[in-house]
């Protein structure tokens, strides 16, 4: 928590803000269980665990709206339609690709 959610002062790591007093350790408790519940999240992902690592972003979210929580229940939720096209592949690779054929491309062949 950058700001304080009452007068908007800048905040550092003080259990109240300096300006208008509001206690905010009960808040910034609920702030680390959002960022833990985010971490275990990206472990589970690194594990190739996509259902708990979903759990674990819905868990993080209902606590807060982080942004890269909400990135990543989107690359979840829609990596399947994420695949490489022929219009991805950059023109000098597609050139170098023609002339080393030997060497296996990681770009689907017969996509448009
Ligand atoms: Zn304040």
């Amino acid at each position: 928590m950058e700001r304080c959610p009452t007068c908007r002062a800048r905040l550092r790591d003080t259990p109240s803000c300096p300006r208008c007093g509001t206690e905010l350790a009960r808040l910034q408790a609920i702030e680390a269980g959002a960022m833990r519940h985010l971490g275990l999240a990206v472990a589970h992902l690194r594990q190739g665990d996509e259902d708990v690592a979903l759990r674990e972003i819905e868990h993080s979210l209902r606590l807060k709206r982080e942004p890269l929580a909400l990135v990543l229940r989107a690359f979840i939720l829609n990596q399947d339609q994420c695949q490489l096209s022929r219009a991805d592949i950059p023109v000098a690779d597609w050139f170098w690709r023609q002339e080393s054929p030997d060497i296996p491309s990681p770009y689907p062949t017969n996509h448009p």
